[in-house]
């Protein structure tokens, strides 16, 4: 992933996405908006606390980096569970006085809407077929994770628009990395047993403590639901090692902000 800066705001994007499908696409950090402490700055999580208005003026400053506009925003009232919404226009943007779709996952092939996906710690996935231009965002956190909701993800993009996974490219942005993201039994447990006993993913730390790759298990999961290694994308960049950059609930507990991942596919061709 690289790293790019429009009108003031850094973000990551994959190398190539943009230029299939009139896709735009970014993570973005925790710099260059306008919230106070302890939502400093780029806060984009509307229920954390944060003045309203600061979390607007942020999105609009998102949406001017890649421009597109800000009430096409969509971003889903993320649960840990493991729902994926196809989702069109009709839904409530961000912005709209209707409350968001429960769920933790969005796939949609309709232009001119941007699928967002909010997080401080957890995993966000970003989904695109550039064949048939379908594109998907997805949380993971460890419930999400321990569900499988990225291999679901490509499974659903299957069902609904026929997309082959082979043709699926993913990227998997900035979370709490295997340096930082310590679990107990509670956790370990939510795994599958042929999950826990690999230790690319939980690194034994002593009695019932585990050091786990999170990114590391979205990435197996979507590369056993038949995505090629080659399309998988993965941040190295610890959210919690990198608190100057991004939020991060283990570094500064909450309340704190969220960051945004952004997908959709401009209007027209
Ligand atoms: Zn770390």
């Amino acid at each position: 992933m690289k790293k790019a800066n429009r009108n003031g705001i850094d973000y990551f994007t994959v190398p190539g996405w943009d230029a299939r499908c009139s896709l735009a696409h970014g993570f973005f950090t925790r710099r260059g908006g306008i919230s106070p402490a302890p939502y400093d700055s780029l806060n984009t999580g509307p229920r954390g606390g944060d003045t309203p208005a600061h979390v607007r003026k942020n999105l609009e400053r998102i949406a001017r980096a890649l421009s597109i506009p800000a009430k096409r925003i969509l971003c889903p009232a993320q649960v840990h569970g493991d729902r994926i919404h196809r989702v069109s226009g009709a839904e409530p943007s961000i912005f709209g006085t209707e409350p968001p779709l429960e769920g933790d996952g969005v796939i949609t092939a309709e232009r001119g809407l941007y699928l967002g996906i909010l997080t401080a710690d957890c995993v966000p996935v970003l989904f695109l077929d550039p064949e048939r231009c379908v594109v998907g965002a997805v949380h993971a956190g460890w419930r999400g994770t321990a569900k499988g909701i990225a291999g679901k993800a490509v499974r659903r993009m299957r069902v609904e628009f026929g997309c082959e996974p082979s043709d699926i490219h993913v990227a998997i942005g900035p979370a709490v990395g295997p340096c930082c993201y310590e679990v107990g039994e509670d956790v370990a447990r939510a795994f599958p047993e042929e999950d826990r006993k690999m230790r690319p993913f939980f690194r034994p730390e002593g009695p019932g403590r585990w050091k786990m790759n999170l990114a590391g298990l979205n990435r197996h999961q979507v590369t056993h639901a038949g995505v090629r290694e080659a399309n998988v994308w993965i941040s190295s960049l610890c959210t919690c090692c990198r608190k100057d950059l991004f939020f991060s609930v283990r570094a500064d507990g909450e309340p704190t902000g969220r960051q945004i991942a952004l997908i959709g596919l401009r209007p027209g061709p």
